[in-house]
């Protein structure tokens, strides 16, 4: 059981390995298996790509100054 590329164009057989994409449904081969290569780049940044964190700074603790005496 074979499945061609989704990309259009692309005659390589799909790897169904691979996970279908999210937001075509389809299959890829590796070279269109990015959402961006095979054109549902928008689709995923809309969606949030898993990819990017955001650094979360953390205020230190524990620095406010004890004056005694
Ligand atoms: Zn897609
Ligand atoms: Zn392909």
């Amino acid at each position: 059981m074979t499945e061609k590329c989704g990309s259009p164009g692309c005659t390589t057989l799909a790897l169904l390995a691979l996970p279908k994409c999210e937001f075509c449904d389809m299959r890829f081969c590796t070279r269109h298996m990015m959402p961006e290569v095979h054109g549902c780049g928008d689709a995923c940044k809309k969606s949030g790509a898993p990819t990017g964190h955001r650094g979360r700074e953390r205020t230190a603790a524990g620095t406010q100054a004890h004056w005694s005496g």
